[in-house]
């Protein structure tokens, strides 16, 4: 339909769902560069501008050089002698007019495409120095942009109605500013599929597919993408053929994307078993859709975007207490777990200074941040506990690995709880206190660390990635990020028997709960409280109410008897397809671990077209 020819480009569907739109790219700061026409009057005009842009960046470079030379001596500083080269190549400056003057473009326009078109030619050879040199391209090509545009900040109403985001990464805390209304979906080269950015996207039911391989030079915005989170593939320029070929599939998704209907009665195993669904949320709009699938609650409210949307400021106690109070309200009679403040390694926030660590995951993150920034700890737990008079809220406390973390941590909410008695009554002292395993540490201590709350929440993302030493965010060892790990399986068997040792209420927060056939082997180890993003809780309640608890615990019983993962993704993915009826395709790569030489990987490698 356009003309160009159809590529298709590979990744790892980690949202659901198939949607065709226009590329929007989004540079790292998530600048965007758009077409806009000038009227042939103002040509001449927007010529002058780029020049004048040219000028402005060589004089800023210039300066740069002269501190570098300085600095460093002359011999580094040659570095920017060849950015200022590129500056003033009359041929690309002429290159960049003819197309402000042919196309009747923004200069913005003309710099983006001739950009992409040596970006494009430079990644087309085969040598590494050359591929190299294309960040510093980007680097005198970026500032040209900055020169003629300023950093102005994304005017989302003046963008289509069915935008698809392309970008290198995609922080969370974007998802704060942007238009839902307008994005299908998101195309991103790096992320994995427990980033915060894919948990995300599931939970808003946004398709997205991450860790897609030299994929943004090829793309320019406005081209028609098509993409299918469901195959873990993103078509640029889909042929009419192909449109055609998902026509059907294009449909059902717009259907299927409207939210669930309400289940109606509460969900039980076929046995009558009762397993309590509820949904883990970052945004506060996200309570809509909790509802609407009939969550039992939020069993997991990520309370890190309320702070990340105010870039260097925390949000006030009363803006907190807004926020939980609403939740609490809206979702009463259940419980909003409210995570206290996890800032991690991908979502650094200038707040505070956790800058200057080599190795942020394991550093002052979660509990650890809280107790060294105790004002910032205090003034949520007040808003949490404040929140209890608007409804039934617990804190969850994350990263835990020792118990004198919970002992400070608790030291702090009653005292907390005591200063606000007489202003809030007792329901402030009755909040429940849990706490988050995801640290191997809490789990081998955690009959200890269970005396301690009141109940307990397990974290699987973090508790695969400090386990097995594998990043979550990492695609080159995506293939080592594997739930079902022998060392995992048999750490999940000893949370649910001190669990039910200590009769304390044990949750399962990761997305494992989202993947039915983890869910079935969750529920045979003896967790019935799974909490996930809201849109897979409909699919799971389905999936739950079709087996029967006596199979689900024999399932799980005979996957804990293997010595690798491989024989038991391969062991569930034959029993749970004998006991539900839906389609485990999509979740296949999951289970068996992505690009791992197993079944993902040899699906991976067929032909396609
Ligand atoms: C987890 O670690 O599994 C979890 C639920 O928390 P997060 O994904 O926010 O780290
Ligand atoms: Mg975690």
């Amino acid at each position: 339909m356009t003309g160009k020819r159809e590529t298709v480009f590979r990744g790892n569907g980690v949202s659901p769902g198939i949607v065709l739109g226009q590329a929007l790219k989004l540079d790292s700061q998530h600048r965007v560069v758009l077409r806009t026409s000038v009227p042939a009057h103002l040509i001449d005009e927007e010529v002058n501008r780029l020049e004048t842009a040219i000028a402005a960046s060589r004089e800023q470079l210039e300066t740069l050089k002269a501190r570098l030379e300085k600095e460093v001596g002359f011999e580094q500083s040659y570095i920017l002698e060849a950015n200022l080269l590129m500056l003033d190549d009359r041929s690309l400056i002429a290159e960049m007019a003819g197309i402000v003057r042919q196309e009747q473009a923004n200069a913005e326009w003309a710099v983006r495409c001739v950009e992409d078109r040596i970006r494009r030619a430079y990644l087309s050879l085969d040598d590494q120095y050359f591929r190299e040199r294309v960040s510093d391209i980007e680097s005198v090509l970026e500032r040209l942009i900055l020169n003629l545009s300023g950093a102005k900040p994304l005017r989302w109403e003046t963008l289509p109605q069915d935008v698809i985001i392309v970008a290198q990464a995609f922080n969370p805390a974007f998802f704060a500013t942007i238009d839902l209304e307008r994005v299908r979906g998101l195309a991103l080269e790096g992320g994995g599929r427990t980033s915060h950015t894919a948990i995300l996207a599931r939970s808003l039911g946004l398709p997205a597919v991450m860790e897609i391989r030299d994929f943004i030079p090829e793309v320019t915005t406005g081209d028609t993408l098509l993409l299918d989170g469901d195959e873990g593939r993103v078509i640029l320029h889909p042929s009419p053929e192909r449109l055609g070929s998902v026509r059907i599939r294009l449909e059902e998704f717009l259907v299927m994307a409207q939210p669930p209907a309400p289940a109606g009665t509460a969900t039980a195993t076929r046995d009558g078993v009762r397993v309590v669904l509820k949904a883990n949320t970052e945004l506060p709009l996200e309570v809509l859709v909790a509802q609407r699938s009939a969550a039992e609650g939020i069993g997991l409210f990520r309370s890190e975007l309320l702070f990340l949307k105010n870039a260097g400021h925390a949000p006030t106690m009363e803006d907190q207490l807004e926020t939980y109070s609403m939740l609490a309200r809206e979702m009463s009679p259940h419980p909003v777990a409210v995570r206290t403040l996890d800032l991690g390694a991908e979502n650094g926030w200038s707040g505070v200074d956790i800058s200057g660590q080599s190795n942020p995951s394991m550093g002052l993150r979660g509990i650890r941040l809280s107790l060294v920034k105790e004002e910032l700890f205090a003034a949520q737990v007040e808003a949490i506990l404040r929140a209890s008079c608007s409804g039934k809220v617990e804190i969850v406390l994350p990263m835990i690995a020792s118990v004198e973390e919970v002992r400070a941590a608790k030291a702090v909410i009653e005292r907390i709880g005591r200063e606000l008695l007489d202003a809030c009554g007792p329901a402030v002292a009755a909040v429940p206190i849990g706490v988050m395993v995801e640290v191997p540490a809490a789990v081998i201590s955690l009959e200890a660390l269970a005396h301690e709350v009141d109940f307990l929440c397990v974290g699987t993302n973090d508790l695969i990635q400090y386990l097995l030493a594998v990043d979550r965010g990492n695609p080159k060892v995506a293939h080592l990020f594997q739930p079902l790990h022998p060392a995992m399986l048999r750490s999940l068997g000893r949370i649910a028997s001190v669990a039910a040792a200590q009769n304390k209420p044990v949750r399962i927060c990761g997305e494992m709960s989202a993947n039915p056939v983890f869910a079935v082997l969750l529920l045979g180890m003896g967790f019935t409280e799974l909490s996930m993003n809201c849109m897979s809780i409909a699919h799971i309640r389905k999936v739950i109410r079709e087996v029967t608890m006596t199979s689900a615990a024999e399932i799980a019983r005979r996957a804990l008897e293997f010595q690798t993962a491989g024989e038991t993704a391969e062991f569930l993915l034959a029993e749970v397809g004998r006991v539900v009826t839906c389609d485990l395709s999509p979740y296949v790569r999951e289970v068996v671990g992505v690009d791992s030489g197993g079944m993902a990987s040899q699906a991976a490698n067929a032909p396609i077209r």
